[in-house]
């Protein structure tokens, strides 16, 4: 008798990798990537990424598993026998999954983070294309080299702004302020990005890699030698945030990135506006840092406007 085709469904969980061709029993191409995270539901990685494998023709789907932290080792280790080419791994496993792979690229380790994992053979291989991303979305969202610019980091001691500040100085960038509400962090990240900055580039009396407090005064200062704002903190994500920097302190010069996604026009972005600056949403890095992980699993380049049209479908808008 032949079973019922089943539909994909939106979420799976850690327990179904044990008994995968049931739990997926019918769902055609089989899955063979997935997101794992927790929360996982509002992951938007299954829409761009299914889109770049329907391009090539790719028969295998994207899913998203529903993952708990105890259950990360399980469930990297259930992957080989069930099948998958990879995964991509969010909140909270990103740093976790470093110690649970079997190597990693230099990304990964400088950061202490994983964002995607590939599977060759019964080994799992840890990479991290969040710092890379970031650097593809400026080039794609300002056409300029992150290597040119002096940039100012809001946030700068969480995840995500600690890997775009990794990255910046491993490009090389010409100046890197750091911002972070707990300023301990910044200033120990500053002591770790140190060696990066030994190089003799001249820009005058100003350090080329200074923490900072996230007060008026020395933002409006570093602000005056800055080309690039990133707010890579959560301020902004919940609708009734102010913007992470007033108006004021913005000035028609300055390219703002702003890495969070949820609106086409952030706090942060309609600051920018008032002055003149131009700005992007974490659309791009997004989109960018999955295009690379299709890379990795798949050594091909990722249809980018098949994908960018998918995260547009998916209600997500405003993106270069
Ligand atoms: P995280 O590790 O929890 O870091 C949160 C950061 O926000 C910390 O620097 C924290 O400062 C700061 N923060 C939180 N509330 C604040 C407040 N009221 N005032 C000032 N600073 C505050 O989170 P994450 O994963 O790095 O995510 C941070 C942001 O990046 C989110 O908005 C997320 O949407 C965005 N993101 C975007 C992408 C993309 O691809 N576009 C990818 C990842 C993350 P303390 O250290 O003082 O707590």
């Amino acid at each position: 008798m032949t079973q019922p085709a089943s539909p994909l469904q939106d979420v799976y969980q850690a327990a179904d990798l044990t008994r995968w061709p049931q739990a997926t029993a019918g769902v055609t191409p089989p899955v063979r990537l997935a997101v794992f995270g927790d929360p996982v539901a509002h992951s938007l990685s299954p829409q761009f990424q299914q889109a770049a494998l329907d391009h090539y023709g790719i028969a295998a789907r994207y899913a998203r598993i529903h993952v708990p932290v105890a259950g990360l080792g399980t469930a990297l280790r259930q992957l080989p026998a069930a099948g998958f080419i990879g995964v991509n791994l969010t909140i909270p496993h990103k740093m976790a999954a470093l110690e649970l792979v079997d190597g990693a690229d230099e990304h990964a380790r400088l950061l202490g983070a994983v964002n995607t994992v590939t599977v060759d053979g019964e080994r799992l291989l840890g990479f991290n294309t969040d710092g890379p991303g970031f650097v593809r979305a400026v080039r794609a969202e300002f056409s300029v080299d992150v290597r040119d610019l002096r940039i100012l980091i809001l946030g700068a001691g969480g995840g995500a702004g600690r890997g775009i500040a990794v990255q910046c100085a491993r490009e090389g960038c010409a100046r890197l302020v750091l911002v972070n509400r707990t300023a301990a962090k910044a200033t120990a990240l500053a002591a770790d990005l140190e060696p990066f900055f030994h190089s003799q580039r001249l820009l005058g009396p100003s350090a080329r890699l200074a923490a900072i407090p996230w007060e008026e005064p020395q933002l409006r200062r570093e602000l005056a030698q800055t080309d690039l704002v990133v707010n890579a903190s959560a301020v902004g994500l919940q609708p009734t945030d102010p913007s992470p920097l007033p108006a004021a302190l913005l000035a028609p010069h300055l390219l703002v990135l702003d890495t969070i996604y949820v609106a086409p026009r952030t706090r942060l972005m309609q600051a920018a506006d008032e002055v003149g600056a131009r700005s992007a949403n974490g659309l791009s890095m997004l989109l960018q840092q999955g295009a690379l992980a299709f890379e990795i699993w798949f050594g091909r380049p990722a249809p980018l406007p098949a994908m960018r049209a998918a995260l547009e479908r998916a209600g997500a808008v405003g993106i270069n």
